[in-house]
């Protein structure tokens, strides 16, 4: 089923109005859009109609939800939790494609029908885990998009043949390579970024590096980075996650680098941390620069906390920003729906005539509080599916 009528929903909050797909695609909205003869037609009671949310960054191979409750002992350095992830990964009784499927649907039920996964790659792991993510996927295609990216999670120069694991995901269904922490991963920023560069660029793949290193540093690796996409012509195709090194430099300091981020076309990720200043969002995006927020990493080795709700995770932002104003709520809102579908260069994406026919309905009275309260997506729809009904995913062959 591609063709769906929607009644009695608001767009954006708007006056309430219809909303009719066809063949996938949004066809008309108001009036054009009416009913007719074997037609499936869902009343949206009055709720408010909205482009879906986008999960721009997420693991879904290190996925523990589900299992019994996995108590973290937090090791001391970064290097211990990646091997500790390494050594609990071997003792779980669900496979990854069990895992990924669990955390994908769970995405679409909060309303999210765009993902961008990390799936680790490494000699110890070969390709397992991307295979594991895209066997998941074949039982969710219909409801979400999927992009992965090749994931150096426990080093890349210093795992000798990562680098040609890395590439061949790339021939097997990966889109994007990443990169993680050059200077205390692999001791070598340059190297480090001129094997992913070199990879990307030779395979025209998107770039997406975790960059968890702070204060100046990070602003170094920044620099590093931004001269590698200007000369590769790879403006637009480069993200950087997490950028800590971005929330951590005094306000003053941060105009050149926004116009250098702006310039290079890199854009900026924020799962919006606890504890550790994260990329001032509102500022970089008002510079021209593209930023989204994130889940990341949720429920594994590494956090106990998150449960893939993207609005959840909008509302998180708007309390540490101190966002108030409705003006300001909305602002949060956009950086887990339309900023992200823009960093991602999602095609399709919005909620206009000629988009792709996906929406969520939220009940509510305004997008601001949708924001503050967050309530249960009562319908998600996938280019004119269903695909998730009050908060819980709906099997494909569901009436
Ligand atoms: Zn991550």
């Amino acid at each position: 089923m591609t063709d769906l009528l929607l009644t009695n929903v608001r767009p954006n909050a708007g006056a309430s109005t219809n909303i009719l797909i066809e063949k996938g695609r949004i066809a008309a909205i108001g009036d054009q859009a009416r009913s007719r003869a074997g037609l499936k037609t869902v009343d949206g009671g009055n709720a408010i109609a909205i482009a879906p949310f986008v999960e721009a960054h997420v693991h879904l191979d290190k996925i523990l939800w589900g299992l019994p409750w996995h108590s973290i002992k937090v090791p001391g350095t970064l290097r211990a939790m990646i091997d500790n992830e390494v050594d609990i990964r071997k003792t779980l009784p669900w496979s990854v494609a069990e895992r990924a499927g669990n955390l994908m649907r769970q995405c679409v039920a909060m309303g999210s029908t765009h993902i961008r996964s990390h799936v680790d790659i490494s000699p110890g792991y070969k390709l397992d885990n991307l295979h594991g993510v895209l066997e998941a996927w074949e039982g969710t295609k219909h409801a979400v998009d999927l992009e992965i990216v090749a994931f150096p999670q426990l080093g890349m120069l210093i795992e000798p043949g990562t680098v040609e694991l890395m590439e061949a995901a790339l021939d097997e269904g990966a889109t994007v390579i990443g990169g993680i922490d050059p200077a205390n991963i692999d001791g070598d920023p340059r190297g480090h970024l001129d094997a992913i560069f070199d990879i990307a660029h030779r395979k025209q793949a998107k770039i997406d590096i975790h960059l968890h290193e702070r204060g100046e540093l990070g602003l170094f690796e920044l620099g590093l980075i931004a001269e590698r996409a200007k000369a590769l012509g790879m403006q637009d195709k480069i993200i950087v996650s997490h950028a800590f090194c971005l929330g951590d430099a005094p306000y003053e300091e941060l105009a050149p680098i926004k116009d250098m981020l702006a310039e290079a076309g890199i854009g900026i990720i924020s799962a919006v941390p606890g504890e550790i200043p994260f990329p001032p969002l509102f500022d970089l995006a008002e510079h021209g620069v593209r930023c989204a927020i994130a889940s990341d990493s949720l429920r594994d080795t590494w956090n106990p906390h998150g449960n893939g709700d993207m609005l959840e995770r909008c509302w998180l932002l708007s309390w540490r920003t101190n966002c108030r104003t409705d003006e300001e709520l909305i602002a949060a809102l956009d950086m887990g729906t339309k900023r992200g579908a823009d960093l991602l260069d999602l095609k399709g994406y919005g909620l206009e005539p000629g988009c792709d026919g996906s929406l969520v309905l939220i009940p509510g009275e305004n997008l601001a509080q949708v924001v503050v309260d967050r309530p249960k997506r009562s319908l998600v729809v996938k280019r004119g599916r269903i695909v998730a009904r009050d908060g819980n995913w709906v099997d494909i062959d569901a009436p």
